[in-house]
């Protein structure tokens, strides 16, 4: 009764007919730690931050670039000891209306965990 039935998962469900963008498409470099090390991930609409600052006076991991007078995380990747401080960050960020331009994605559901504008998980960017 031995099963030799290798199954390789290869996940290609790709389901974004309707045009719009999953989280697993950005950021995903093979250079990226594990998931089970780093869960989260930071998208950033560095494009539409214009320099406020509140992120870096709530977030260890965001800094203000001297020459660009914009925001830039330290670190894309993140574990659930820094969660809490990336959450605030996005929630804080008034760029886009208030709507925010940083994005903490749970890579193993790939949903938008904050600011989640539309309340689904679905991810907020507009690029
Ligand atoms: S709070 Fe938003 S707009 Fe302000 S610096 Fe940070 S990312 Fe840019």
């Amino acid at each position: 009764m031995s099963d030799t039935n290798t199954n390789t998962d290869t996940n290609t469900s790709e389901d974004d007919t309707d045009g719009s963008l999953n989280a697993s498409d950005v950021g995903s470099s093979a250079d990226a730690p594990p998931i089970a090390e780093k869960p989260y991930k930071i998208i950033f609409e560095a494009n539409k931050c214009f320099g406020a600052g509140r992120c870096a006076e709530v977030a260890d991991n965001w800094e203000m670039d001297i020459t660009s007078g914009l925001a830039n995380p330290k670190s894309f990747f993140i574990g659930e000891d820094e969660l809490d401080e990336n959450i605030r960050a996005a929630e804080v960020c008034p760029a886009k209306k208030d709507a925010g331009v940083i994005h903490v994605v749970d890579r193993r559901t790939d949903e938008e965990v904050a600011p989640d504008p539309n309340g689904d998980g679905s991810l907020s960017v507009d690029w």
